[in-house]
């Protein structure tokens, strides 16, 4: 099994995003956030990873406050909370006060369960800084006023992808589909984090220690495991987010940009001019399209169920690029 990194171990601070999905996503029947939350956080403990953070927008607490168990049961299964902001919003689509205020709300929500953590961090939405320095450090000083840290992203693989077709596949029972999708999701986590630790290299001249994400989805609750012994198999050493926030690559603020879904490490990269990892389009086209399924093709379900509400709802103008 080749290591993550030539050079040796690569240490990986695990941190969950979004356990309560976004709204306007399918979820099989029987399939609730709090089965995703507990299972996920369960299967992490098992492999001895407690105090993990998860970061998860409040927004869908107002239509449902019931779902507050699940913040609760992450807390009770000895994990840590962050604030992820209320709305989730790219902060391109909002000003810097109105993302100051949704901050605040999603606080008002949750902020006695963050309250919990030893340390307390913030994660951006969709780990998008803005489009402008100015704005950007608007919100740093906010968060800092608010006795926050940014904990950025310097991993992950594009696993939102996969929850649209992985629901196809579930409900109209393809079980072929469901094992293609399920190793592709888990050879994409081994392999971009492998591509994310060499741009590290690249960057920074060595290894460091990376910030990995996966986000609360049904077949994150099918795979963690796995993901988690492939990664072991690999020289992966699990570390806390606090050790890994201790690195500069990590603290220090990448240059702003105003492209979509770039991560803190893939900035850094875009400012050195130094091409970022993602995930091979080929494969993108043949998550994006399998399991078909009436009236759930992939793009028309996130934009039209997802993203452009959630544009209404920052009162932004829909201008999304895959
Ligand atoms: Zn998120």
């Amino acid at each position: 099994m080749p290591n993550i990194s030539p050079a040796g171990a690569v240490r990986v601070a695990v941190t969950v995003d979004d356990f309560v999905l976004w709204d306007g996503l399918p979820m099989p029947d029987g399939i609730t956030p709090l089965v995703i939350t507990k299972s996920l956080a369960a299967t992490l403990a098992d492999h001895g990873l407690t105090g993990i953070y998860g970061f998860s927008h409040t927004h869908r607490l107002e239509a449902d406050p019931g779902l507050m168990a699940a913040w609760e049961s992450w807390i009770e299964a000895g994990h840590h909370l962050g604030n992820h902001t209320h709305l989730h919003a790219p902060l391109r689509w909002m000003s810097g006060d109105q993302y100051c205020a949704d901050i605040d709300k999603a606080e008002g929500l949750i902020g006695s369960l963050i309250e919990l953590a030893p340390e307390r961090y913030f994660r951006y939405a969709m780990d998008m800084v803005g489009e402008t320095e100015t704005k950007h450090g608007q919100v740093e000083d906010h968060i800092r006023a608010s006795g926050y840290q940014n904990a950025p992203i310097t991993a992950w693989f594009s696993d939102f992808a996969w929850i649209v077709p992985y629901y196809r596949a579930v409900v109209s029972g393809d079980q072929d589909a469901q094992r293609m999708l399920q190793e592709t999701y888990i050879s994409s986590a081994i392999e971009q984090l492998a591509a994310h630790a060499e741009l590290a290299r690249k960057l920074f001249g060595q290894d460091i220690p990376l910030i990995w994400l996966i986000h609360g989805t049904t077949i994150a609750m099918d795979t963690l495991g796995a993901i988690l012994d492939a990664f072991t198999e690999r020289g992966v050493e699990f570390i806390s987010l606090r050790e890994a926030m201790t690195h500069p690559a990590n603290f220090g603020m990448a240059p702003c940009n105003s492209e979509f879904l770039r991560n803190h490490l893939q900035r850094y990269a875009m400012a050195a001019g130094i091409p970022e990892p993602h995930l091979d389009p080929q494969l993108f086209g043949q998550v994006m399209t399998a399991a078909p399924l009436d009236g759930y093709d992939s793009v028309p379900v996130y934009e039209e169920g997802m993203l452009k509400p959630l544009a209404q709802r920052a009162g932004a103008t829909y201008d999304w690029t895959w």
